[in-house]
């Protein structure tokens, strides 16, 4: 079968899906059993030994009356024969989680199907406690995509109802469109079974099949003429009608089921495909040059250096984000909050700092006159008191900075990852060294407004004025609403000018850190011989030379997957006339 062959290309590695027929099934209802008979092979089966990791089950018809088996697992390939196949499955599923098995053999139909493990509510033995949830989670990954056909396997001897299966099938295929049950154990409990089957309880869009398996060491020849015979015979399996009763036609419904989905699914594998391999070919278009001298490796070097500054330049200094649209990180808007705790306790405390501080310079003054000292005790107390707040602010902007630069020069630089370490200890050099600066005029503009209280703002006057008419009461109460008000009013523009100098520096800084050092500090950085020099870059790293391996394969793939894919719509296109 061609689509086989696009599954032995493993486009599934490339995220594409294919049709696939998926058995799902309580613990014991017999799904190892009805691969069994389809493939006319032992499975492990039984107590015990069960199905733990997915297994892929290609079937294949070929002519040649030997039987041609093996397993893949681990990106092994194992040749092994009808004697051995369950003990190599079962060592298989010893090594590993994940196990596919090609089954080529005379008569079998041509099928890929996927054994899922059973499900269980309760643990068993050594199973840890979440199995169930463990479990489901696997099935549902293979039974979710809308190109897996859903065979469910069910016992004659339950309640279809009471099934997990049933229910998690439900889950990803509500009306049951993709859903065929096979009911085993026919031969276990045959009264009342045509009434469940006829009754569908539980929504089986493709219908049923009811089977007989092997039983003990029956051969599969025996197993067949037993089925045969049990639906020929049996007073109550007889009135089965025969499109739904056996192996054959079991294998015949899912050969027709899988070439339906296939036709349908090959419009959309062949646009994926095609997507997958357009976005390979640009990624690889855009993969950088293997550099050879030392002046390529220059003018490489320069380009990064050219494309870090302007990306910085727009994200640092003109709040331009069109590379980092969805990176709210990259927008680079701070907020600082400057306030006095103090402020809050407005009704307890209300002048009572003021009134203090007045009793404790209190001297000789005329009414009305401004108690001076009085008000540059209150400032101070002030200011001190805001003033861990704006040099633990700056500390985070440049934190932050650092933070957008090295992930714009890393960005920059991510095909020569030799360039990483550098970059980024230049960027944390010239910033540590900007911060310092910046603490320290912070430092500086604080004591400042501690020292000196100065305004030329006009807006101190406005606020000032309202309170004018209280200035003529010279009791100390009076003095410090008065004191209060004048803080009040000059206090906003003490935080106004704070806020505007730190600002302003900073962006002084950001703009000299862009402008002027970057470029040297990286070219120095990295043209330090003790680093390797520029030399470095002339090596192309082990990540990129991966990448672009695994690039140029991932393309190989696609580009052959597409020409089976072709073939077999050709074919298909071709049956149809
Ligand atoms: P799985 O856990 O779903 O893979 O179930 P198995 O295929 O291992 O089968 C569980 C048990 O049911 C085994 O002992 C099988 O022999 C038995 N079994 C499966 N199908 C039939 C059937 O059609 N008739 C009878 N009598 N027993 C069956
Ligand atoms: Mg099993």
């Amino acid at each position: 079968m061609q689509l086989d062959k696009l599954r032995h290309l493993k486009v599934m590695q490339e995220g594409i899906q294919l049709p696939t027929i998926v058995v799902v099934g309580d613990q014991s209802s017999g799904k190892s059993s009805v691969l069994e008979s389809l493939a006319g092979i032992n499975l492990p089966r039984g107590q015990g030994i069960c199905t733990r990791v997915p297994l892929i089950m290609r079937l294949q018809h070929h002519s040649d009356p030997l039987p041609e088996l093996h397993l893949e697992f681990l990106g092994r390939t194992v040749q092994t024969d009808e004697t051995h196949i369950s003990d190599a499955i079962n060592q298989a599923t010893d090594e590993i989680a994940g196990s596919g098995k090609v089954v080529k053999k005379n008569g079998v139909p041509d099928l890929t199907m996927v054994d899922l493990p059973g499900i269980t509510r309760v643990p068993v033995h050594g199973q840890p406690d979440d199995i169930y949830e463990q479990i489901s989670a696997i099935i549902t990954e293979y039974i979710k995509p809308e190109e897996s056909i859903i065979l469910n396997v069910l016992s004659a001897t339950v309640d279809f109802p009471t099934c997990e299966s049933i229910r998690m099938s439900q889950r990803v295929d509500k009306t049951g469109l993709r859903t065929l049950a096979v009911v085993t154990k026919a031969d276990k409990a045959p009264e009342g079974l045509l009434n469940k089957v006829e009754a569908d309880d539980v929504n089986i869009g493709l219908g049923y099949v009811c089977v007989r398996n092997r039983i003990g060491d029956e051969s599969y020849d025996e197993a067949r003429k037993e089925e045969a015979n049990l639906f020929e015979t049996h007073p109550l399996l007889s009135k089965f009608d025969k499109s739904i009763v056996g192996i054959p036609v079991l294998a015949q419904k899912l050969v027709r089921i899988q070439a339906t989905i296939i036709a349908k699914c090959l419009p959309e594998i062949v646009r994926k495909i095609n997507d997958k391999l357009s976005a390979n070919r640009s990624e690889l278009t855009r993969m950088p040059q293997n550099l050879t001298s030392v002046p390529e490796a220059m003018s490489a070097l320069m380009q990064i250096i050219g494309s870090s500054v302007e990306t910085l330049r727009k994200v640092l200094l003109r709040g331009e984000f069109e590379e980092y649209p969805d990176d709210k990180h990259m927008h680079c808007t701070a907020r600082l909050e400057l306030e006095n705790s103090s402020e809050d306790n407005y009704k307890d405390n209300f002048l009572m700092e003021e009134i203090r501080v007045l009793e404790e310079t209190r001297g000789i003054w005329l009414p009305n006159f401004l108690p001076r000292a009085a008000f540059l005790m209150i400032l101070q107390n002030k200011v001190k008191e805001i003033s861990g707040a704006p040099v633990e602010f700056v500390s985070k902007v440049w934190e932050y900075i650092e933070k957008v630069v090295v992930a714009v020069l890393k960005r920059h630089s991510e095909h020569y990852p030799q360039l990483e370490s550098s970059t980024r200890r230049a960027a944390q050099n010239l910033i540590a060294k900007r911060k310092d600066m910046s603490a320290d005029r912070v430092a500086e503009i604080i004591e400042m407004e501690k020292i000196i209280d100065y305004t030329c703002d006009p807006e101190y006057l406005t606020v000032w004025v309202e309170v004018g008419h209280l200035k003529s009461f010279p009791s100390i109460r009076d003095q410090a609403f008065d004191i209060k008000m004048r803080i009040t009013a000059y206090w906003k523009i003490v935080l106004k000018r704070l806020v505007d100098s730190m600002a302003l520096n900073l962006q002084f800084s950001v703009n000299n850190l862009v402008n002027m050092d970057m470029e040297k500090e990286i070219l120095t950085e990295l043209m330090d011989p003790h680093g390797g020099g520029l030399e470095r870059l002339l090596e192309e790293s082990h990540s990129v030379a991966t990448k672009r391996e695994r690039l140029n394969k991932s393309i190989k793939l696609l580009k052959d997957s597409k020409e089976v894919v072709a073939k077999v719509m050709d074919r298909i296109a071709f049956n149809a006339d």
